[in-house]
């Protein structure tokens, strides 16, 4: 690991203004960053820990609206009583999240900034697109982990299982800058493609830092996330859907959200999936062609096809799990 100075902050001022300086870079939980320091993918001058800011940790809900601090850890959602009882597909997800000890270690604004796992970009001897190379590795390597979605020119996947789900209930995080008033944005524009950028997965500019993530309560809906992966547990997903379906007395789906996670390089919102989906029962038609929307237009490179069909079943898995409940009172 190169040497490295290291700051340890107590206010979110003094953290901005510290990360503003070129070669600083924002720490949490320290469980991403810390790795590629040691593998020697990131050598920042300057580590700056937000681990002892006070308020930017723990979850309130107001009028509906959970509030959950940036640097909560993981493991804290699965057992809070707000987020059961208003955001439960968020329990879900970080229940799947890596294991207990790295759910205590990592934190929710860590999770979904932490980088791709692709093994080239992780392989310290490989300069690969994501990290200023020409081109992407993984086109002519081994593939077999890689998007079928939204890839090209780099194909990593989004690694994280908090970001789908935060997407699929419309999360909004809120942004604080040096010198810059607090700023808010859909997280769904927090992430950002390869196409737009091919050495970043989300559009904070230098010094900003995430300070909390604001998620509307998804009561009165009835949410699953299902993960696919190739070991029964402590790995990331080949493939995973959040889903979240709404529907009437009539058991009518009156609004739907599907977001996929390991497929694409951010997580991926199936949006004309879940639009197919209103105006009719959760039936086995209904979710046969939701599940084939999901994959439409997927692109699998060499090795990676089968995560075309697990994909779609996992889908179908997923709604059909939810149909067999109550519509209403889940
Ligand atoms: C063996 C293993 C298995 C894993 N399995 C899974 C899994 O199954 N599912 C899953 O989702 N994850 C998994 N992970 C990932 C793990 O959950 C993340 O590494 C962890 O959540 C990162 O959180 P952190 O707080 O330690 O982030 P850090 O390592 O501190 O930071 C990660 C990145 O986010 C930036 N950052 C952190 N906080 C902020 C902020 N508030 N504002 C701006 N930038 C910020 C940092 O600069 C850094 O770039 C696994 C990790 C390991 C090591």
């Amino acid at each position: 690991m190169k040497p490295f100075r290291y700051a340890n902050p107590a206010t979110i001022d003094t953290a901005v203004e510290l990360l503003a300086d070129d070669g600083a870079m924002a720490m949490a939980g320290g469980v991403d960053l810390v790795h590629e320091m040691k593998r020697g993918i990131r050598a920042p001058a300057l580590v700056v820990s937000l681990s002892g800011i006070d308020g930017l940790s723990g979850i309130v809900e107001r009028d509906g609206v959970v509030e959950i601090g940036a640097l909560t850890p993981v493991e804290r959602l699965l057992s809070d009583p707000v987020i059961a009882t208003h955001t439960p597909l968020l329990t879900q997800a970080a229940r799947e999240v890596a294991t207990p000890q790295l759910r205590a270690m990592g934190t929710v604004a860590g999770n979904i900034l932490q980088r791709p796992q692709c093994w080239y970009y992780r392989d310290p001897d490989s300069f690969c697109l994501r990290k200023g190379g020409t081109h992407c590795h993984a086109v002519a390597g081994d593939n077999r982990y890689h998007a079928i979605l939204g890839g090209g020119p780099c194909h990593i996947v989004c690694p994280s299982d908090l970001a789908p789900a935060l997407v699929a209930l419309d999360a909004t995080v809120t942004v604080q800058g040096a010198g810059a008033a607090e700023r808010c944005l859909p997280i769904r524009e927090l992430f950002v493609g390869p196409r737009t950028d091919p050495h970043s997965e989300h559009v904070l500019a230098r010094g900003e830092i995430i300070t909390r993530l604001i998620v509307p309560s998804s009561a009165g809906a009835q949410s699953l996330f299902m993960k696919a992966r190739e070991r029964a547990a402590w790995d990331f997903a080949l493939a995973s859907a959040s889903v979240l379906v709404t529907r009437d007395a009539n058991a009518t789906v009156t609004r739907a959200r599907i977001v996929l996670g390991g497929v694409a390089p951010n997580a991926w919102d199936a949006s004309d999936a879940a639009a197919s989906l209103v105006g009719s029962p959760l039936d086995a038609a209904s979710i046969a062609r939701a599940a084939d929307l999901c994959v439409r237009g997927a692109r699998p490179l060499r090795d990676n096809a089968y995560k075309v069909d697990l994909t779609r079943r996992l889908t179908a898995r997923a709604l059909e799990t939810i149909a067999t409940h109550d519509p209403i009172g889940h």
